[in-house]
């Protein structure tokens, strides 16, 4: 009789990169066990109930999920049992709004020629350093740079720097100086991510005027719950699962591991950790390089605020969602993002939720500040207004910066490391579902 349960692999977390860690190997045969530290799965991808407001529902965010068509959850949908995977909702466009109502985000060069947010001169400065980018970028390979330094910034308005600076904090979470020319590119249609040859990169510069918008993007219907639910009813019999169970201590034995919770030990010949990264060498000793380079990962704190509807609104009967510039403003919360998200709010209700990039020792005035931008943009929403829940969290584990991103390998044999802070492609649960599938391209490797 062994001494402990043991298991092919145990995943530690379990949020969606977890989850989908656990189904997947699971699916392939191997003897799992999952263990979540809080007593509920899903982690950052969840829908709820706010404490005080009985029959609303919420997201742990605004979500927009990129490359629903082509993209990692799309190509572990397979793993998910009959019916199980998530129906989306297209996203469609995203708008500006003015005081003079909504103008459309441009998706294109020419469209980006005509909008009227910033003045004409810097637009055509700003034009011609993106054309610039894009096509050295396809003809000499991608060199990460930051936007900053692709910008011509002595010739651009102090207003342009700032919608620039905005867009950045908006698209990583970090500043201009900070976000790489990839996210930057990325997260306005302009690219897409993954691998490309020197022809597939010259002929994704036809984007630049092509480009369909941002129908490649979807809200998954019953809120983002469903994401995680689909995976969870999706697991075979060989995956099994602890929540309020945390992992403290994983050692590295002979052949395997031992992972230690308040509660027990378990043994395993691998383990998949779905933490933050930083925190793994807390846990499990690690070379001490490694560790250094992964304290420096950086996070930045998003603030959302859901607010609910007495009824729906007209302003928000659109597909899609909205992004607020206020350029006058010195600080960083100067672009939100805003989704009407009817269907969680209750019947003849709505609900929009909007969310933020703060600095997390401002919570209280950037949630002033927040609800006095949307109130002043749309009057009349503030009268209609019968629920307020905010929520101030991470969006993503690491920020993707132009600083050391850990791979799905890590230096101990047998330990994998997946999550938001694993792999820079796309964003959040997109970003997620692409470190599993790396999880698998290396799984099966000595
Ligand atoms: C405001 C906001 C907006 C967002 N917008 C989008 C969007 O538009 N599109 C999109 O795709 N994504 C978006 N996201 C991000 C997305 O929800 C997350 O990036 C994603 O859910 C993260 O998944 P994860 O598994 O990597 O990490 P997490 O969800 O953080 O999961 C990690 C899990 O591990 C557990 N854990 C940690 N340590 C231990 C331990 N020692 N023992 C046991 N358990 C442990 C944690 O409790 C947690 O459940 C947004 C998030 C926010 C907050």
């Amino acid at each position: 009789m062994p001494e402990y349960e043991t298991y092919d692999a145990i995943v530690v977390g379990g949020g969606i990169s977890g989850l989908l860690s656990a189904l997947t190997l699971g699916k392939k045969g191997n003897k799992i066990l999952l263990l979540e530290k809080t007593n509920v799965l899903g982690g950052n991808c969840r829908t709820y109930e706010p404490p005080d407001y009985p029959g609303w529902r919420v997201d742990t965010g605004v979500h927009a999920i990129t490359d629903i068509i082509y993209g990692p959850l799309v190509q572990l949908k397979h793993y998910f049992g009959p019916g199980k995977f998530p129906t989306f909702r297209r996203h469609n466009d995203y708008y500006l709004r003015k005081k003079t109502g909504l103008e459309k985000f441009p998706s294109t060069f020419p469209g980006f020629l005509k909008m009227h947010t910033i003045p004409a001169k810097d637009r055509m400065i700003l034009a011609g350093d993106l054309l610039n980018t894009i096509l050295s970028r396809a003809i000499f390979g991608v060199k990460e740079k930051a936007v900053y330094d692709v910008i011509s910034k002595h010739r651009l308005s102090k207003k342009a720097m700032q919608f620039v600076d905005a867009l950045s904090y908006l698209l990583s979470g970090l500043s201009m100086e900070k976000t790489s020319v990839s996210r930057f590119l990325e997260g306005c249609g302009f690219s897409s991510c993954g691998k490309r040859g020197t022809m597939r990169r010259i002929a994704e510069t036809a984007k630049l005027f092509n480009n369909s918008g941002y129908r490649w993007q979807g809200y998954p219907l019953g809120g983002i719950q469903s994401i995680t639910d689909g995976v969870v009813t999706s697991f075979p019999k060989n995956v099994e699962y602890h929540t309020g169970e945390e992992v403290r201590k994983i050692e590295k034995e002979e052949n395997g591991f031992c992972v230690s919770t308040s509660q027990a030990d378990y043994r395993s010949c691998k383990v998949v950790y779905s933490g933050e990264v930083k925190k793994l060498p807390g846990i499990i000793e690690m070379p001490v390089e490694w560790s250094r380079q992964v304290k420096e990962l950086e996070q930045a704190t998003a603030m959302t605020i859901w607010l609910g509807l007495e009824k729906p609104m007209n302003e928000f009967n659109y597909n899609g969602s909205e992004v607020f510039c206020d350029v006058c403003d010195s600080d960083k919360e100067m672009f939100y993002w805003l989704m009407p998200v009817p269907e969680l709010a209750p019947r003849h209700k709505g609900l929009v939720g909007v969310s933020t990039i703060i600095d997390p020792k401002k919570c209280r005035d950037s949630e002033e500040k927040l609800l006095n931008t949307i109130y002043s943009l749309v009057p009349a929403l503030e009268k209609n207004t019968e629920m307020v829940h905010t929520q101030v969290m991470a969006p993503e584990k690491a920020a993707v910066s132009l600083k050391f991103f850990p791979s799905i390998k890590t230096p101990v044999n047998g330990l994998y490391v997946v999550g938001t802070d694993t792999d820079m492609r796309s964003m959040g649960i997109t970003r997620a579902g692409y470190s599993v599938i790396e999880l698998l391209n290396h799984y099966e490797e000595n």
